[in-house]
């Protein structure tokens, strides 16, 4: 069984997708980290993301690894975001992302996060959540984790949002049959409570 949480950044995808497996006995994909080890790869190398998007190992649990290398926290930075979001622009990237994610979640339960889980790599999900909030409550939480000021992120995350919205291939939106949940205001207790009961709701018709 898959449920696909999909959103802006910021919106809190992480931290209830991690909760929500955590709760339902699920595994965590990431798959934002994927396009973060393309970028990170691409950025060492001098070469265009989509020059080597399908020639990488990208291995992702508690640690992340991309070619046997642990690059948990540089896929973190500022320009890891920007290079990742630039890299989920090239079609043949997320070609071949997609089709790793496709491979991964075929077999067992998964509670994946991403821009198109819903909509591209898993559009038979049990349950599509769509989170969202207000982009000064995104970049204020953003800014708490990374340790950075709002405006800075808040200007960086326009730039992605913007980006991810408008790019020609896969760009971020709801699927039809996603629930939106909208978290300004609320804490993660709230909205991991309220997608439990949607999946055990899914679980019952
Ligand atoms: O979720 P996260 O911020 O780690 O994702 C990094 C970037 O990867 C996003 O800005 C987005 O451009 C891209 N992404 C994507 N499709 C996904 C996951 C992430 O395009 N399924």
């Amino acid at each position: 069984m898959v449920i696909a949480i999909d959103g802006p950044a910021g919106a809190g995808k992480s931290s209830v997708a991690r909760a929500v497996a955590a709760a339902l006995g699920f595994t965590y994909l990431d798959t934002g980290a994927m396009y973060r080890c393309v970028g990170l790869a691409a950025a060492q190398r001098g070469v265009a993301p989509e020059q080597i998007a399908d020639q990488l190992t990208i291995e992702l649990g508690e640690r992340v690894l991309l070619d046997g290398v642990d690059v948990t926290e540089a896929i973190r930075t500022p320009e890891a975001s920007e290079g990742a979001s630039r890299a989920a622009a090239e079609p043949t990237v997320r070609r071949a992302m997609v089709a790793q994610q496709q491979r991964i979640v075929a077999d067992g339960d998964w509670v994946a996060e991403g821009r198109d889980i819903g909509t591209v790599v898993a559009p038979d999900a049990a349950l599509k959540i769509f989170l969202t909030a207000s982009a000064q409550e995104r970049a204020r939480r953003r800014a708490a984790q990374i340790g950075a000021d709002v405006a800075t992120v808040l200007a960086e995350q326009t730039i992605r949002d913007e980006r991810d919205t408008t790019r020609e291939h896969d760009p971020l939106a709801p699927a039809a049959d996603a629930v939106e949940l909208d978290t300004t205001g609320l804490s993660l207790e709230d909205v991991v409570a309220r997608v439990t009961a949607l999946v055990a709701d899914r679980k019952e018709s």
